[in-house]
């Protein structure tokens, strides 16, 4: 790989730049890719982790509309916020020559990039923003075990570019830093994850890990996703559809629509059983109500309790009949 050192002290990086996207045609052309994931966890707000030249000082100078190039130690004393909003530019920048290059050698191969979710930590630890970085790319993914409320934050800074949470088991084999997971907790975390990310799954970290019940929860999640498939493709949500008594939040209750069809799902993640009441609105004439798992049939026009046990799920298919 080449590079000109041009009389001022500056890199001329272009060289460089050209050749890493000629490899990497190369190397996706020779393999059987599927996808194309940036692992982008660079810290881009300590001195050792960027490139400080005066090019990139000139050029952050520029950018940020700064009077002066700041030196190295301005950069960060004075303009860190500033500077971490140009590292993450640069970073798309440089996200967009690999796409470029990931589509000159197969359109058809999706390119992501894997960090963190939105928030200013995932800016200068990782030197991702995802309002910018969306305009990249074909799909993000972000990590680990996210709530609803930051799922959802990372989802509007893509504005429409489809995302996926990740959910961590435990993070090493055979250091347990702490417990392995409740397996139904842990099912209940997953099938959270798949509502919020609105039907793109999750990804798990990580294969070492996993035990049986690890691969219970994901095993119990896919099934239903696969059962109920177009629910969770299409994606409609609408829990305003149940009333439950007591009330519930979006972590405890789903409605999912197709058409005519719903979908109810309803989670008890608490220390506690509870009993719950749930009524449907605007039931369709001729519809019936058949639980998952158990095929047992309910009449939908008729208040419905149900016996939650800690870490129970229960799923109601609302179909014509
Ligand atoms: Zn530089």
């Amino acid at each position: 790989m080449s590079s000109s050192r041009p009389t001022n002290g500056e890199t001329n990086v272009a060289p460089a730049r050209d050749a890493s996207k000629a490899w990497f045609i190369e190397k996706i052309r020779a393999n059987p890719y599927d996808m194309i994931d940036w692992d982008h966890e660079f810290p881009v707000d300590r001195i050792s982790s960027v490139c400080l030249c005066p090019r990139c000082r000139k050029a952050f100078a520029a950018r940020a509309k700064l009077p002066r190039v700041p030196t190295p130690k301005e950069v960060f004393d004075k303009h860190e916020k500033q500077w971490v909003a140009f590292r993450c530019h640069l970073n798309v920048r440089m996200a967009k020559v690999l796409r470029d290059a990931c589509k000159a050698a197969n359109p058809a191969i999706p390119f992501t990039v894997y960090s963190g979710y939105q928030t200013p930590r995932t800016h200068s630890t990782y030197g991702v923003d995802w309002a910018e970085m969306r305009e990249a790319i074909d799909w993000a993914i972000a990590g680990y075990s996210g709530n609803r409320p930051i799922v959802q934050r990372t989802m509007r800074a893509l504005d429409g570019v489809p995302f996926t949470t990740g959910w961590m088991y435990v993070e090493k084999r055979f250091k347990a830093e702490r417990p392995y997971p409740d397996p139904k907790a842990w099912r209940i975390n997953l099938l959270r994850a798949v509502l919020n990310d609105e039907g793109m799954g999750f990804l798990i970290w990580y294969m070492p890990v996993l035990d049986g019940a690890g691969y219970w929860g994901i095993g119990w999640v896919a099934a239903l996703v696969a059962d109920f498939e177009d629910f969770f493709t299409t994606f409609r949500r609408d829990d305003a559809l149940v009333e439950a008594d007591p009330e519930l939040d979006a972590g405890s209750l789903a409605v999912l629509t197709k058409g005519n069809e719903r979908l109810i799902i309803v989670m008890n993640a608490g220390r506690a059983a509870r009993d719950v009441t749930l009524r449907l609105k605007s039931v369709p004439p001729s519809a019936r109500l058949v639980a998952y798992e158990s095929g047992k049939r309910y009449d939908p026009r008729k208040p419905l309790s149900l016996k939650l046990r800690t870490g129970d799920v229960r799923v109601l298919h609302l179909k014509p009949r």
